[in-house]
């Protein structure tokens, strides 16, 4: 018998369906969770662990999808799938006890495991005074009129229990507010007081503020990585100004699959017709005319160092940064998707066939693109849900990059790898619900390590902080 959950998304749900399992005496029963300990604070996450235990004792068998650490630890087999993403991955690197992955050179989950390898912490903790953002008196939903303090040009990382009232501090005290203030600055917003607060100091020392979430980066497979970043504007310019192309006078446009003109007509620059199926999800197959290449054969006659426009879009973006090297502008988005670890995705892959955590790391390298105006102010929630250790520590380097050019990064995060590399933290709690809504400690994460009562605090210590 299999249990399954399709329309449940988020960790939450799986653990709520969980719970009414806990109660049946069914044996004999084979659960599936997709990482059920996503949003899970590391204290309940031992609570969640337990629970699968006893499904498993009572005679049932629990397979978890997951990249928690400690899950893994207590799995009694193993599997392990790679060894790298993408293109470099799709092999059973691993089987067996944790023990036995933990023993495989090539795994990278077992070098984890072993220790070999960790998310990297800064060398030193940002401490300069760079002004800082001011909550005076939030309350809403469980906050009881707090009060936060946010030093400006940190790493910034607002932990706490499930419920304790981060999402509500962020999302509908701080960001709204930020948001409102920034409009009116611009003179194009209606003027706000600021809801569910006194008042926010500080906010004219930033400029912006940019919210990176896991929503994919576009609706039809004409858009991926190479528009989203934008470095097709840029290759459309250099197909643009080959000589054959001036030649037979074809344009930028003729370039693009968003318009008419070098496009293949009969699949509108997709590549792939979608069949529509009565009854049944619609079906998407490769355009009969152009056999998923996208442009008019004449189109694709031009030619830079023998490679046409589609045979760009087949390159991974570690291939296409080799090939355009010496193109400064091409090269500069490039290696902003490799410096989040996306070198192995297809420039034309398309974003509906994106990972969550793909589409988020999609839009980082485009922030890390932009010049720096050093006062943006970015907000990241749980971005590592759904990310490997090894895609952990790419995530984290990109945010710190974000920080050394100036900025402020906020994220809401349980994860104690990220939360021990910030250079400040906000503990709210000290539980969910109406036990929480306080400021239970803020300050270095070795600050915030010695609070007695801070359920984060007591996580850290663990970590030998
Ligand atoms: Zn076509």
């Amino acid at each position: 018998m299999l249990f399954r959950s399709p329309t449940l998304s988020g960790g939450e749900a799986q653990r709520i369906r969980l719970a009414a399992q806990l109660g049946s005496n069914l044996r004999g029963v084979c659960y599936i969770l997709d990482e059920p300990t996503i949003g899970l604070h590391p204290r309940d996450n031992r609570l969640l662990l337990d629970t699968l235990e006893a499904l498993r004792d009572r005679g049932n068998t629990v397979v978890v999808v997951e990249h928690d650490a400690a899950t893994m630890q207590r799995s009694d087999f193993l599997v392990d799938v790679g060894p790298g993403a993408g293109v470099h991955g799709g092999e059973v690197v691993a089987a067996g006890p944790p023990a036995v992955v933990e023993a495989e050179p090539r795994s990278l989950t077992g070098q984890y495991l072993r220790g070999e390898r960790s998310v990297s912490m800064p060398a030193r903790r940002r401490d300069e005074d760079r002004g800082a953002l001011r909550i005076v008196g939030a309350r809403h939903h469980n906050l009881q009129g707090v009060d936060v303090e946010l030093p400006l040009g940190r790493l910034l990382a607002i932990t706490g229990v499930s419920g304790s009232g981060k999402s509500t501090l962020v999302h509908h005290v701080l960001v709204p507010a930020l948001k409102a203030a920034l409009s009116r600055s611009r003179g194009d917003g209606a003027v706000l007081a600021p809801a569910h607060c006194d008042r926010i100091e500080g906010i004219e020392r930033i400029d912006k503020v940019v919210e990176i979430d896991q929503a994919p980066i576009g609706r039809t497979p004409r858009s991926n990585p190479a528009t989203y970043s934008d470095v097709w504007t840029h290759v459309r310019d250099l197909f643009a100004q080959l000589p054959e192309a001036k030649l037979r006078q074809y344009e930028k446009g003729r370039f693009s699959f968003n318009v008419p003109g070098g496009r293949c007509e009969a699949c509108g620059g997709a590549g792939v017709t979608t069949l529509e199926m009565n009854f049944l999800a619609p079906v998407e197959v490769v355009c009969e005319e152009c056999g998923g290449a996208r442009f008019h054969a004449e189109t694709l006659t031009i030619r830079w160092k023998g490679k046409s426009v589609h045979d760009v879009l087949e390159m991974t973006v570690d291939d296409a940064a080799e090939f355009f090297r010496d193109l400064p502008k091409i090269a500069r988005g490039l290696t902003a998707l490799q410096d989040t670890g996306l070198g192995y995705l297809k420039l034309g892959q398309p974003s509906t066939t994106l990972s969550g955590g793909e589409a988020q790391r999609v839009k980082l390298a485009t922030e890390l693109q932009r010049p720096a105006t050093g006062r943006t102010f970015y907000v990241l929630d749980e971005p590592t849900t759904g990310l490997h250790f090894e895609d952990v520590e790419k995530l984290m380097q990109s945010l710190q990059r974000l920080v050394t050019a100036g900025n402020t990064v906020l994220v809401i995060e349980h994860e104690l790898d990220v939360v021990r590399a910030a250079d400040w933290i906000v503990d709210l709690g000290p539980e969910g619900g109406s036990g929480g809504g306080r400021v239970v400690a803020t300050g270095t994460p070795e600050q915030v390590a010695g609070v007695e009562g801070s359920h984060t605090g007591a996580s850290l210590r663990a970590l030998g902080i």
